[in-house]
């Protein structure tokens, strides 16, 4: 799996940050998502699905499979099948 921001459309509403703090955290500046690893182990790729589906601006995007990252064997992957209901900002 590999996670990209873009900055340029996201609105600041934290979303990623709260679902995976490990992976996002917002900018002290103007709350914009600062990327803390592109390449999450394969624990946190449930977290990152739903925040990628959370994200109202459509500022994260996520490649790759679940599980597998870059060159590890990889096991099945939590697959981010969770439901994820919320309001959002
Ligand atoms: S959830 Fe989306 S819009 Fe909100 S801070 Fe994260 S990347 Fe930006």
């Amino acid at each position: 799996m590999k996670v990209t921001t873009d900055t340029s459309v996201c609105i600041g509403a934290g979303m990623c940050a709260l679902t995976a703090p490990a992976v996002f955290d917002q900018s002290e500046e103007d709350g914009t998502v600062v990327l803390l690893d592109e390449t999450p182990p394969p624990e946190l790729h449930a977290a990152v699905r739903q925040a990628e589906r959370l994200c109202p601006s459509g500022a994260i995007t996520v490649l790759g499979p679940d599980g597998g990252g870059t060159g590890t064997t990889g096991g099945p992957g939590p697959g981010g099948a969770a439901g994820a209901a919320g309001p959002h900002p």
